[in-house]
């Protein structure tokens, strides 16, 4: 039997029932795995708790002394929870998140075994992490890497089998204050943007004293059966399938979308969203996308920092949860060609500590001029850094989304609606007129009462647009299904504050001149809408039209990430990140070299895996299938038939030979390519020719000649399971 029959008959249809919800209430087990300020009111002093709630709320330091009676506090409430171990808690640039776990388990000098959890070991640690991705940097500057406390994130219990760690999730940096990490960066930027935010915000409303960047993704992924995908090399290794035909019934029929949710996925999906609550992950929606197998969870927004922890945690809990179903989650862009790929959408807004949410247009004229100032400006601050945007979804699996035609593409525009764009038209016709008094009417515009249509009317027009505007916030959407949302929210929060930044400037020079405030703010408004209009696209953003109008508008169209990436170590790139405080150039050029070899290394994987494949799975198959073709033949041929009778067989035979030698050729000629890319020194070269010379080059055209002997060899013999058999049986 083969690999692919046995798997085939191993599909567990049966369903494996989820645990059930406590009282059947989501509020019954909502963050009891966190250790919240409210658990930490329970379990500190009150200096202790008073010092992690400034630390929490405004960013203060916590002192030495307090740390350790804060993490007795934190070890006390996680023993009763049955926990052991701890560990720091970390995203390190490879893009998932590293643990060590160290018991509270320690002994005395005089041998008496004690649990313990000391203060100096909450808030930094040492971990021997020499093989994280670093760029070079600590190498240049220092060897080791911390890992700092983040109290801005509250601690949580992690349990894998019957074994509990408490995780402290923390900074990652080096000795000499370099961020090795995602989320040190973010961090920054949340800072930056908050200064540059509330300067702006004071214009209209001085008892602002806080903005915080929101963030509500969408998690898109796929669920198949476990024994089909350990039957797939491909997916083990790569996340995604190097070869297989779209079936017959793929998804054409749409009838999956929002159809209802198969029992045995739901189970799965229960179960993981318990977990899910059990950390305070707020997850709100689930449901079935576009394609077969496909599904989406989205959670109630939360502070970006927040929010990043979340998807992070999210994307762990789903994966180690579906083991228990028999399942695999796929959280590949593109794990099956022809089939809809899978993203993250990032719906992302500013809140004030006055609870207004920025991109929500106002009731009055004067909040209604704050919204289009943020609005305005984000737009802005897009069209400036269009680039360097682009560059932070940039990724090998993103590129089978972006590059290819696919929604989102990689040409970076914005979607705003009808309505909007009638707005910002009005404000533009004045171009040239200087505002005065009278034309105060035009802060006047009523947008709230259109924009409850705006948001059902258009909302769901515009899934190709990379970067639309819903009603009350934006919707990155060309983020990638396994990025770290970290890297595309510390970009695009940097972008809106430096362009805020420049926005307060220049209002403060006009009123300078003696411009009334209003006024002031309106002309550079309007400055800025004629500056960044060719960002604005309302169409379909898949189309060729698209493509052909935004080369003319100069708009950039890098379809690959090596190239995409240059964004991130331009002047300009280097100048935004100082001016702001994110990166300094030195890790701006380590990134930059850390994110090409990861492109380099996945592609490299690919290729290796394809090869694989391709020599012992395909060809042994098809050379089979040749076999029992010739014997046919000549069986035929022995039995003095006339040829006509068997002209099929024929034709067959030299198909199945003719792909059986091309699959071969093309993959020694990729072999040979990757040889020499292998040789290449510079990075940036070197992920070029993996990009032009290997991927493109061969993965299609050996795609091509395996996907055809798929269709034509014996279905007994084929040893890989199938697409219908991946995507349909569950
Ligand atoms: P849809 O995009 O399908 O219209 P929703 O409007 O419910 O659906 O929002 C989708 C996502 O946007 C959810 O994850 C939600 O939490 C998030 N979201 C809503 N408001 C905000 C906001 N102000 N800031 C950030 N995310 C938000
Ligand atoms: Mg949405």
């Amino acid at each position: 039997m083969s690999l692919r029959t046995d798997a085939v008959n191993h599909v567990s249809y049966g369903t494996i029932s989820s645990p059930d919800i406590k009282g059947a209430k989501i509020t019954g087990v909502f963050g009891e795995s966190v250790f919240t300020l409210k658990t930490a009111r329970e379990y500190l002093s009150d200096e202790a708790y008073k010092s992690l709630a400034a630390s929490v709320r405004g960013g203060k330091k916590i002192e030495r002394t307090v740390a350790s009676q804060i993490a007795s506090g934190m070890r006390a409430w996680a023993e009763s929870k049955g926990v052991t171990h701890y560990t720091h808690w970390f995203q390190p640039l490879t893009g998932s998140t590293a643990e060590k776990h160290d018991s509270f388990f320690t002994l005395k000098s005089d041998g008496t075994a004690i649990e313990e959890f000391e203060g100096a070991a909450l808030i930094q640690q040492e971990p021997d992490a020499s093989s994280f991705p670093n760029g070079g940097l600590r190498a240049t500057f220092e060897a080791r890497g911390y890992s700092a406390w983040d109290p801005s994130s509250p601690p949580f219990i992690i349990e894998i089998g019957n074994g509990k760690t408490l995780c402290i999730p923390t900074i990652f940096i080096s000795y000499t204050g370099e961020s090795l990490d995602y989320k040190a960066p973010l961090m920054k930027a949340v800072e930056s943007l908050n200064k540059a935010a509330v300067t702006v915000c004071n214009y209209f409303d001085k008892n602002v004293t806080k903005v915080t960047p929101t963030l509500g993704w969408e998690q898109e992924y796929f669920v198949i059966d476990e024994a089909l995908v350990n039957a797939r090399p491909d997916l083990v290794q790569c996340g995604r399938t190097v070869f297989g035909f779209t079936p017959a019934k793929g998804q054409q029929l749409e009838d999956h979308y929002f159809g209802s949710i198969p029992e045995r996925v739901y189970a799965f999906m229960r179960d993981f969203e318990n977990e899910s609550y059990k950390l305070g992950i707020p997850l709100r929606t689930r449901h079935n996308e576009v394609a077969p197998a496909q599904f989406e969870c989205a959670p109630i927004f939360e502070e970006v920092n927040i929010a990043v922890d979340h998807n992070i945690l999210l994307m762990d809990v789903m994966s180690r949860v579906a083991k228990r179903h028999r399942l695999v989650v796929l959280l590949h862009e593109k794990p099956f060609a022809g089939i809809n790929g899978s993203g993250k959408h990032n719906n992302w807004s500013l809140a004030t500590d006055t609870g207004v949410n920025l991109l929500a247009p106002g009731k009055t004229p004067k909040t209604n001029l704050m919204f289009l100032t943020f609005f305005v400006n984000t737009i802005k601050a897009v069209h400036d850094y269009a680039d360097i945007l682009r560059a932070s979804i940039a990724s090998a699996s993103n590129d089978f989304r972006l590059g290819a035609n696919e929604a989102p593409p990689a040409i970076i525009s914005v979607f705003i609606g009808d309505y909007l764009t009638k707005v910002l038209n009005d404000v533009e016709t004045r171009v040239g007129t200087k505002f005065d008094e009278q034309d105060e009417a035009i802060l006047k515009i009523d947008l709230h009462r259109s924009i409850p249509e705006l948001m059902i009317d258009n909302t769901d027009r515009n899934r190709t647009s990379p970067f639309a505007f819903t009603g009350n916030k934006f919707e990155f959407r060309a983020v990638g299904s396994t990025a770290n949302c970290a890297l595309p929210m510390t970009i695009l929060n940097t972008i809106v504050a430096d362009t805020l930044n420049k926005f307060s400037e220049e209002v403060e020079a006009l009123i300078a001149k003696g411009d009334k405030k209003e006024i002031a703010i309106m002309q550079v408004i309007q400055k800025y809408i004629v500056a960044s209009k060719k960002i604005l696209f309302e169409g379909d953003g898949y189309s060729e039209a698209w493509h052909k109008e935004a080369e003319k508008r100069g708009l950039p169209n890098l379809k690959t990430t090596p190239v995409a990436l240059d964004a991130m170590v331009t002047e300009k790139a280097k100048k935004l990140f100082k001016d702001n405080n994110i990166y300094t150039h030195a890790e701006l050029e380590a990134r930059h070299e850390i994110e090409l070899e990861k492109y380099i290394k996945k592609v490299q994987i690919e290729a290796r895996v394809m090869g694989d494949l391709a020599t012992n799975h395909i060809i042994p198959a098809a050379i089979k299938y040749q076999n029992e073709l010739l014997k046919n033949v000549s069986l035929l041929r022995e039995a003095a038939l006339p040829e006509k009778l068997y002209k099929g067989q024929l034709t067959l035979l030299k198909d199945v030979s003719t792909h059986i030698q091309q699959v071969y050729e093309n993959v020694h000629a990729m072999v040979e390519e990757r040889k020499v890319a292998n040789n290449l020194t510079d990075s940036r070269e070197k992920a070029i020719a993996y990009e032009a010379k290997v991927k493109a080059q061969y993965f299609d055209k050996i795609r091509y000649h395996v996907d055809k002997l798929e269709q034509l060899v014996d279905d007994e013999l084929w040893t890989l399971p199938k697409y219908r058999e991946l995507l349909f049986l569950r």
